[in-house]
């Protein structure tokens, strides 16, 4: 298959950049280059900012009513919603993702989001409208920010994406977003799909590498925020950027999640949770199992049923139906998940599954699901955030001790505990330092509901109307009701009191 070629677009127009220069993007699952896209540098990022800027200045989007911009976020959706399948084949080609998983999970949410957020553009609400001093009306107005960067990773390249356009668009936004440089296409296209819905330099997409396109995006003073899905290096790199002129940072980091399966817990049912939290998108999932604790009596039985089912996932060609797993978006990330099933050994904890890179896959950047038991609380493999499929299980004694060490990383996305009595896995499920806790499931997502981290998971939410605010300035008006030309407390300032 011809490589497409791909520009950046910037002020309604598809433009090259201003270097000429492009990149390859690869299919991971073939290793052939499927598309060279334009490598923008700083001078076309500061271009799509001065869009940007104009766009939200002249009102052009900001002061549409928010019925009017909810009905382009609607017909955004619904315009997807016809092309999902082609988006779902493109994003599985890019990423590497299953085609079940991309066609039947990334789509579908991706469509719900952009509806859901359009509801959100019309509910501008404030907290509390009252006369708190009594010679006033106290108003909360909800206002755009002005410009909103974003940067989004090659996981879940157009879900991430519309994660971050879809509130920043319904609350009256103008955006400059950059695609991952492994993962781009499904972005641009969307832009393609939907361009003609939005006024010009509303909607910006850059492409080019992180460290310049990024850099840009993260030090123009003419951006008034900027949202990151990314490593937590980049996000530390990111917010000491945005200290140059202060600009509101949200960052979704990274995670090393937790399943804690408490003494009670059906043993089917927590493998069956955790082979599939663990695994899914290869393991590239900053809310994926990536340690599971298990008390010690249970321990081995545990185990062994998890190997089992592991055993029958089925590693191929991502375009397949029959495929569970695909390769990893990069040889990087394949040779990553390698070098730790190495440390893993080093440090002594026993691999009981997988470690390699399977034999029948000639091509693409495969690994196999690989599980590691008597894995210990201070070791590389349970600390550090792999993205790759790698698996620990580790035993405790106590469930106090299970708390404890589940909490014990620097990350604080998302955690799950297993176990039949509600009291008991609702406390822990308190107790656990994340996110998002789920109880007796691991992974469901809602539109509706928040999902951010804790600790160096990073702050602010996606998804939900928490996004929504995340996205907004909260204006307090205060309308003076005395009509006087004197107010009571004049005095403190001249004069005596009255
Ligand atoms: P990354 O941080 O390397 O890249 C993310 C984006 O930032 C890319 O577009 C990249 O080009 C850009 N970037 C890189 N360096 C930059 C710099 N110096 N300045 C500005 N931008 C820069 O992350 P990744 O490898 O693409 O994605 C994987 C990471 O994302 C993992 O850590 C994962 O946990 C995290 N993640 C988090 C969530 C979440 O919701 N918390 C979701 C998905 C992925």
């Amino acid at each position: 298959m011809a490589a497409k070629t791909y520009k950046m677009f910037i002020d309604g127009k598809w433009v090259d950049s201003s270097s000429e220069e492009t990149f390859d993007v690869i299919n991971p699952a073939t290793e052939e280059v499927i598309a060279k896209v334009a490598k923008g540098g700083r001078e076309d990022v500061a271009a799509a900012i001065d869009a940007a800027r104009t766009a939200f200045d002249n009102g052009s989007w900001s002061e549409k009513t928010p019925a009017e911009r909810a009905a382009i976020l609607w017909r955004m959706s619904d315009a997807f919603e016809k092309e999902m399948l082609r988006f779902a084949k493109l994003e599985s080609m890019n990423v590497g993702k299953t085609i079940k998983y991309s066609r039947d999970s990334d789509m579908p949410f991706i469509a719900d989001n952009l509806r859901f957020f359009a509801g959100a553009a019309r509910n501008l609400d404030g907290k509390a409208t009252a006369n708190y001093s009594g010679l006033g009306l106290n108003i909360i107005k909800r206002e755009p920010l002005g410009v909103v960067a974003a940067v989004v990773p090659w996981n879940y390249p157009l879900y991430i994406a519309i994660w971050k356009l879809a509130p920043a668009l319904a609350a009256g936004n103008t955006v400059v977003i950059k695609p991952a440089s492994y993962t781009p296409i499904t972005l641009l296209e969307f832009a393609k799909l939907i361009q003609k819905m939005l006024p010009d330099g509303v909607l910006n997409v850059v492409t080019g590498p992180g460290d310049t396109v990024g850099t840009e995006m993260a030090t123009s003073h003419k951006v008034d925020m900027v949202a990151l899905t990314g490593d937590v290096s980049t996000g530390k790199k990111i917010m000491q950027m945005a200290s140059s002129n202060i600009k509101r940072v949200h960052l979704e980091l990274g995670g090393k999640a937790p399943l804690v399966v408490m003494p009670d817990a059906s043993i089917d049912a927590a493998t069956e949770g955790a082979v599939v939290s663990a695994f899914w998108n290869t393991a590239q999932d900053c809310t994926a199992t990536t340690r599971v604790y298990v008390q010690e009596q249970m321990y081995n039985k545990f185990v062994d049923m998890l190997v089992k089912k592991v055993a029958k996932i089925r590693i191929g060609d991502p375009m397949l139906e029959r495929t569970d797993m695909g390769p990893l978006v990069s040889a990087r990330q394949r040779d990553r998940t390698e070098e730790y099933v190495k440390a893993g050994i080093d440090d002594g904890a026993k691999l009981v599954f997988g470690g390699k890179r399977p034999a029948k896959m000639k091509k693409g950047f495969y690994f196999e699901p690989t599980i590691f038991k008597d894995v210990t609380q201070k070791m590389r493999i349970c600390q550090e955030e792999i993205f790759g499929p790698l698996l620990s299980v580790l035993s405790y004694k106590t469930v106090d001790e299970a708390v404890e060490k589940a909490n014990d990383v620097v990350y604080g996305l998302a955690a799950s505990v297993w176990g039949s009595d509600i009291t008991k896995t609702m406390n822990v499920a308190s107790r656990l330092k994340f996110g998002t806790v789920w109880i007796n499931e691991h992974g469901a997502l809602a539109s509706e509901m928040p999902h951010g981290g804790y600790k160096q998971s990073g702050f602010g939410k996606d998804l939900s109307m928490y996004a929504f605010e995340e996205f907004t300035n909260v204006k307090h008006i205060y309308v003076d009701q005395t009509g006087l030309v004197r107010k009571p407390w004049y005095y403190v300032v001249y004069g005596d009191k009255e």
